[in-house]
């Protein structure tokens, strides 16, 4: 992390707790971060719930002036229209969402979603006023073959490309092999990956771009390990799976320092 860019620890929930166990979850966290002393504003928290906890967890937020980040886990490419079983980024930012998770790696391994299909998402959530949380990575047989940086880089290219440079983004370096594994990067290989991010959005977009724009470490991360992350300078919080279905454990990983 690096002064000038609030750190990030944003909590992907996958397809777990259901709207009523949602609630529970953001009210428990949002106490047990006020008992610690957790100064607000010195993190930016966000939770990415499933669709049908949204309106459920915004209410919540909304009524009792809970300052955590609300996201979705997906978006449609489309803004309205005849496709069954999507949800677009219209609907979702009129219920308050601020964020949208775009080509996490379950997206591309089980629903074929491709550069291009990311590319697009990207660009439908900038329409609607969602901040992308891009996710890119690389299978354990990529780190082999090109080593660390090659695949997240191109992925980054594609999902970046034709988006203006005043973009508010965020990306998410998560290496396919780190997730839900218990094996996580070293904070040495996250730093060296999200660095050759950095430059590729500093190509990309622009060099300002590249200075504000968050970058996030996803994979087993946890309260244990994400001190040494955060330590590293282009790596600027964190994306969590399992870990943030745990509140205290999630509330101590937002309590790094
Ligand atoms: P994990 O998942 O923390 O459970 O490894 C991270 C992610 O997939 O975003």
């Amino acid at each position: 992390a690096q002064k000038g860019r609030t750190p990030l620890i944003a909590g992907n929930w996958k397809m777990n707790l259901d709207h009523l166990q949602a609630v529970a979850t953001v009210q428990k966290l949002h106490w047990t971060l006020k008992d610690a002393g957790h100064e607000e504003g010195s993190v930016d928290v966000a939770v990415f719930p499933p669709f049908t906890d949204i309106r459920s967890v915004q209410t919540l937020i909304d009524a009792d002036r809970i300052p955590f980040g609300l996201g979705a886990q997906d978006l449609s490419a489309h803004d309205s229209g005849a496709y069954t079983g999507e949800v677009s980024g219209a609907f979702l930012s009129k219920l308050g969402v601020g964020s949208v998770i775009i080509g996490h790696s379950e997206r591309r391994a089980y629903h074929n979603e491709d550069d291009d299909v990311v590319n697009a998402k990207v660009k439908a959530a900038l329409k609607h006023g969602l901040v992308p949380v891009i996710c890119v990575g690389e299978t354990a047989e990529d780190l082999e073959r090109f080593g660390g940086s090659a695949v997240p880089v191109a992925q980054l290219e594609k999902a970046l490309e034709g988006i203006p440079t005043s973009a508010d983004i965020v990306v998410a370096y998560e290496p396919v092999w780190a997730i839900g594994s218990g094996q996580a990067a070293t904070p040495a290989q996250a730093q060296e990956v999200c660095a050759a991010l950095r430059a590729a959005i500093s190509r990309v977009l622009d060099a300002e771009a590249a200075a504000r724009t968050r970058i996030l470490y996803g994979g087993s991360v946890k309260s244990g390990n994400i001190a040494g992350f955060m330590r590293e300078p282009d790596v600027d919080g964190a994306l969590v799976g399992g870990a943030s279905l745990v509140v205290d454990e999630f509330a101590a990983i937002v309590r790094y320092q």
